[in-house]
């Protein structure tokens, strides 16, 4: 990565499996900073409510200064050329927010293409999952898909 810097990481939500890392790369890269909405700046340093703590490794995020939290709606300047913008897609979990980028469509866990969204953990919410997804949907439409596990997806028209 020559001459290349990381300047933020908008984060899908603060499940264990999606944070592992975060710590090693924050050490590497010291100017990044880590956005996410208030529930996930809460579980970042919460090993139980990021589920770590049920899994092998408890895991904390150590630098939650570098946090900034966002919510529905907000624009992230990530440099000149990039913004995002996030959207609220709880129902997997409270942390849940999706990112526009472009033609891109960061969906974290909230829509995973071919699977059901897992609304039976600590935080997840059926209703919820429900009406992110059909916000996803609508979102998704000429945009291509990065879900939280497996491969994107081509664009939709
Ligand atoms: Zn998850």
């Amino acid at each position: 990565m020559k001459n290349k810097s990381l300047s933020g990481i908008l984060l899908t939500h603060a499940h264990f499996d999606h944070i592992y890392g975060l710590n090693t790369l924050f050490r590497i890269c010291s100017n990044a900073l880590l956005y996410t909405n208030v529930y996930g700046k809460i579980a970042l340093t919460d090993s139980k409510k990021n589920l770590s703590f049920y899994h092998e490794t408890p895991y904390v995020f150590d630098f939650p200064e570098r946090v900034r939290i966002i919510d529905d709606g907000d624009t992230i300047e990530l440099n000149e050329d990039y913004q995002a913008v996030a959207v609220a897609t709880p129902g997997h979990n409270n942390s849940c927010l999706s990112y526009v980028l472009d033609d891109c469509l960061f969906t974290g866990d909230s829509y995973i293409p071919g699977l059901k969204v897992v609304t039976s953990l600590p935080g997840g919410n059926k209703v919820n999952a429900n009406e992110s997804l059909e916000k996803i949907m609508n979102l998704a439409k000429g945009r291509i898909i990065y879900p939280g596990h497996g491969a994107s997806q081509e664009k939709t028209m």
